[in-house]
């Protein structure tokens, strides 16, 4: 854990009249549940806050309690401008570059307040925030939140609607607890338990709250587009606007898809290319074990993330970019077929 200058933050913090939470661009669970987990937890407190994010949330987290304190930035440009303007400190959570934040990021840089970073990625631009804390070893931003309430606000209830955000967080990180977990991932899942949250409604929120058409796309990607490379122990899924348009996609409705391929036998390494609108092509990264998918992120493809799940870019078509990814496969050989 590392809790650089977190001391005098949180004298800050207290004081804050206007708090201003921001996460990541094209926002997850953990991102929208450990933010609003946090919002409400200051909330409690008596500090008014805002969670802005750049784009839409997916529809599997529009069940969350407290949503009307998350302001889009796509949607609501100017609001999210006055809205910086207010805050006396900015949190950032489940980033640590501030490029992650999109269109949202100029405006930080342009404001005079304070930014403490709540976060569990690798290799967070300590230049960039004048308080961490942080902790790769968390499953979660929302593990980190809920370890950040009872070290530094013990007096301050935890509410049912709190816990429900941050458990979200907690499972759609970990896999439903099957990832990155810890001692205290458990000890907060426990904690959050305690408070009355309904698992199984998060749970069918989360994972069974999806259109017929995404489970026919998820058939159709496995049937016809899952290339199995057992001399590497990799597998990789693609999918082009024009193979998702027949199942009229929703945002969100790729997600998770890449894990498919890591459930063969002996793959260790997973991919999945995904044709946006805007013809970029957005890469995910899985892996199990030592294999740090985030280091080929970082090098071939712009992006970063986790050893075991990490993204990135690519500008090209998706055969170009497959070409590309094959092009580099070679010089992991090694360390793929010797992994256990
Ligand atoms: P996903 O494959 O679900 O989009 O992303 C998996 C994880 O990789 C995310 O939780 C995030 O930590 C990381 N990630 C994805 N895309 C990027 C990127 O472009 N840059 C960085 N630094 N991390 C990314
Ligand atoms: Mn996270």
């Amino acid at each position: 854990m590392r809790t650089s200058a977190i001391l005098p933050f949180i004298e800050q913090l207290k004081s804050a009249a206007y708090i201003l939470i921001v996460t990541h661009k094209n926002p997850d669970g953990d991102a929208i549940g450990s933010s609003l987990g946090l919002s409400a937890l200051l909330k409690e407190h008596g500090i008014k806050t805002c969670v802005v994010v750049e784009d839409s949330l997916p529809h599997f987290l529009m069940f969350l309690p407290q949503l009307e304190d998350v302001v889009v930035f796509n949607q609501f440009p100017s609001k999210v401008q006055e809205e910086m303007n207010k805050a006396s400190c900015i949190i950032c959570t489940d980033f640590g570059q501030m490029d992650r934040c999109g269109m949202i990021e100029p405006l930080i840089r342009q404001s005079k307040a304070p930014r403490l970073l709540i976060d569990h990625h690798p290799d967070p631009d300590q230049t960039a925030f004048d308080a961490m804390y942080h902790d790769v070893k968390a499953s979660s931003t929302s593990e980190l939140v809920s370890l950040f309430a009872s070290e530094f606000f013990p007096e301050t209830k935890l509410t049912k609607e709190m816990a429900t955000c941050l458990y979200t967080g907690l499972v759609t990180d970990t896999g439903c607890f099957r990832f990155g977990l810890r001692t205290q991932t458990f000890l907060v899942a426990s904690q959050l338990f305690q408070l009355g949250i309904d698992v199984e409604q998060i749970i069918t929120s989360v994972f069974d709250s999806h259109s017929e058409q995404r489970l026919k796309l998820t058939g159709f990607t496995l049937l016809n587009k899952l290339v199995h490379l057992p001399e590497y122990r990799t597998a990789y899924i693609s999918l082009s606007e024009e193979e998702m348009k027949p199942f009229d996609p929703r945002k969100g409705d790729t997600e998770g898809l890449v894990n498919y391929t890591l459930s063969i036998e002996h793959v260790r390494f997973g991919v999945f290319f995904n044709q946006k609108p805007d013809g970029t092509i957005r890469i995910s990264f899985r892996s199990k074990g030592t294999f740090q998918t985030n280091d080929i992120a970082r090098r071939f493809f712009q992006g970063g993330g986790h050893r075991n799940a990490s993204g990135g870019v690519f500008s090209g078509t998706i055969e170009e970019a497959i070409q590309y990814f094959l092009s580099i496969l070679p010089q992991y050989q090694e360390q793929l077929i010797s992994l256990p």
